[in-house]
């Protein structure tokens, strides 16, 4: 099944001539309309007459998160405000916010992305897909809603949190698809359990769609086992519209629609194109975004890409699960550490529960501490203090063969650790307050 066959299955060669036109108008217009990157480009001594093919996108200057929080709130719209039809904005946790706008033309093509997404893991109009991603300013809430709504499913709007209506809802109304992120998932399933609900018995859902955090296979075989649903990775951020493209039921990769998307992988140092199925950062040029075209968007997010033709029959690129935030990458004495590794060890340890703390401190004698906090699986019972103190052994030991520098591990009981009904922050740096 595709939601638009005649673009989903065009030819290599023909979504490289898409690509190429549109790359090139792109070009034109961020010049004639974008104070930014016409400051951009004549400082790389850069005129659009020198783009004539893909070949030449490594002359063009990376964007960066920086660069829209400098020129905020608008100062990199390329259309007028008469013409947007809609605002997003990030927190700004980390900073200033980031305010994203969308003109008509832009809403209809984000729809679009997802809706080929949906389509290609499953969703139909037979499906009634509740979505417990945030509404508001945050994207995943409202991206979901009108795709969901464009497909013809049946939409249960609840948001995130709230999550004793979750459970009633899901069950009463007979929910087949969620949308939230993973941890959230997990969450729901033990709080349905108390419940005294099985989600896997006692609910018809068969499907989640789940992002807006890392996560890996570990936590997809969690969720599956639990609850007894197909789970599916969804990719988007906020700055490229939302939440735009999933796996497809292959399960081997996310797509992304190259006739709206020009995707590359760099590396996170250098800037430098890498190899087909090397890791590195995803790089973004938006083909059809009008209010806030970004030509060469540092996502931040460690993947690879793979463009051999996918199971499914389309032919669009697939990037990987995304291994990590350039960004979130910890320092712990010199050595880079990912959040994500971290998990993807623990998961793999049959005593272990989905939940885990990484903190991080810093001795007396000014070297870095890091500690895990890791909670014993419900599943496993393990009664003596020397078994604990085993078990931490062999956690501690793991780590270290994967991550290259020791961890303190403390093994706490099933349902110590703090829940998260949004995006998990399992991350304390104590060195930064
Ligand atoms: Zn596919």
């Amino acid at each position: 099944m595709y939601w638009n066959p005649a673009i989903e299955r065009l030819s290599a060669k023909e979504l490289e001539e898409i690509q190429e036109r549109r790359l090139k108008a792109l070009v034109n217009t961020v010049y004639d309309y974008s104070p930014f990157y016409r400051k951009k480009f004549k400082e790389a001594g850069l005129h659009p007459s020198d783009i004539k093919s893909l070949n030449d996108l490594p002359k063009l200057p990376f964007t960066k998160k920086q660069d829209l929080r400098d020129t905020y709130p608008f100062g990199m719209f390329t259309v007028p405000l008469s013409q947007v039809v809609r605002f997003h904005a990030s927190s700004g946790t980390t900073g200033k916010p980031t305010v994203v706008g969308y003109t008509a033309n832009d809403i209809r093509n984000w729809v679009e992305s997802l809706c080929r997404a949906l389509v290609s893991c499953g969703v139909s109009s037979d499906d009634i897909m509740q979505i417990a991603y945030g509404y508001g300013l945050f994207t995943g809430g409202l991206g979901f809603h009108y795709a969901a709504e464009r497909l013809g499913s049946t939409v249960i709007p609840i948001s995130a949190g709230n999550t004793a209506r979750q459970v009633e809802l899901m069950r009463d109304l007979g929910t087949t698809v969620i949308a939230c992120t993973p941890s959230y998932m997990l969450y729901l399933s033990e709080y349905a359990l108390e419940m005294g609900v099985d989600i896997a018995n006692d609910t018809k859902l068969r499907a989640g769609i789940f992002g807006a955090e890392p996560w890996s296979e570990e936590t997809r075989r969690r969720i599956e086992e639990k609850t007894g649903i197909t789970a599916y990775d969804v990719y988007g951020t906020s700055e490229l519209s939302g939440p735009l493209f999933t796996e497809c039921t292959e399960r081997n990769g996310i797509h992304i629609w190259a006739d709206m998307f020009l995707i590359e992988i760099v590396d996170p140092e250098t800037g430098e194109q890498v190899g087909e199925g090397e890791k590195g950062e995803l790089v973004v040029t938006t083909l059809t975004k009008e209010a806030l075209p970004l030509i060469r968007w540092r996502t931040g997010d460690i993947t690879y890409m793979e463009s051999d033709k996918c199971g499914c029959g389309r032919t669009h690129p697939r990037i990987m699960r995304i291994l990590g935030r350039a960004d979130d990458m910890l320092i712990v004495r010199g050595v880079n550490v990912f959040p994500s590794q971290i998990e993807h060890v623990l998961l793999q340890i049959p005593e272990v529960g989905e939940h885990y703390m990484i903190i991080l401190d810093r001795r007396e004698d000014g070297l870095d501490e890091m500690t895990i906090q890791v909670e014993l699986s419900d599943r496993v019972s393990i009664d003596t203090t020397s078994d604990i103190l085993n078990l931490e052994k062999k956690i501690a030991e793991k780590l270290k063969s994967v991550l290259n520098v020791w961890a303190k591990v403390e093994v706490v009981n099933p349902g110590t650790l703090q829940r998260f009904e949004g995006k998990a922050k399992r991350v304390i740096d104590k060195r930064k307050i």
